[in-house]
């Protein structure tokens, strides 16, 4: 187990709770924008539009939104399993090898729950 040190919790914990929101935000208006192209692609295509080519577009854009939604969620969760970490005393401290995480890294990467050595070997998951 590693050695308690003094983290800046707080310092932390406004970051990853501003990343949160931000995320969270970023989630609701690609979620808007894959509906709001739906309707607009049909509106277009009623209109001058060949369709064909343009249709296969709206489902890459679509599927690229739905990837990019499902690694923002990813981030959420590591953001909510730091955020969880502040509260249980454990933040700062990798999961795989229980060694403090450099404060370095967690400086560059607050919602970081493994070390760079772990993350490496086993992340990103
Ligand atoms: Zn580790």
């Amino acid at each position: 187990m590693a050695r308690k040190r003094k983290l800046d919790l707080n310092k932390y914990k406004q970051t990853l709770e501003e990343k949160r929101a931000e995320i969270a935000e970023n989630i609701k208006r690609l979620e808007g924008e894959s509906s709001g192209r739906d309707r607009l692609s049909r509106e277009v295509a009623q209109q001058d539009f060949e369709g064909g080519g343009d249709a296969a577009l709206q489902a890459m854009t679509r599927s690229q939104n739905a990837a990019m939604i499902g690694n923002l969620r990813d981030m959420l969760l590591t953001i909510d399993e730091a955020l969880y970490n502040i509260e249980d005393g454990t933040y700062g401290v990798c999961e795989v090898c229980s060694k403090n995480i450099p404060k370095k890294r967690l400086e560059a990467l607050p919602e970081a729950t493994m070390c760079t050595k772990c993350h490496t070997q086993f992340g990103p998951r």
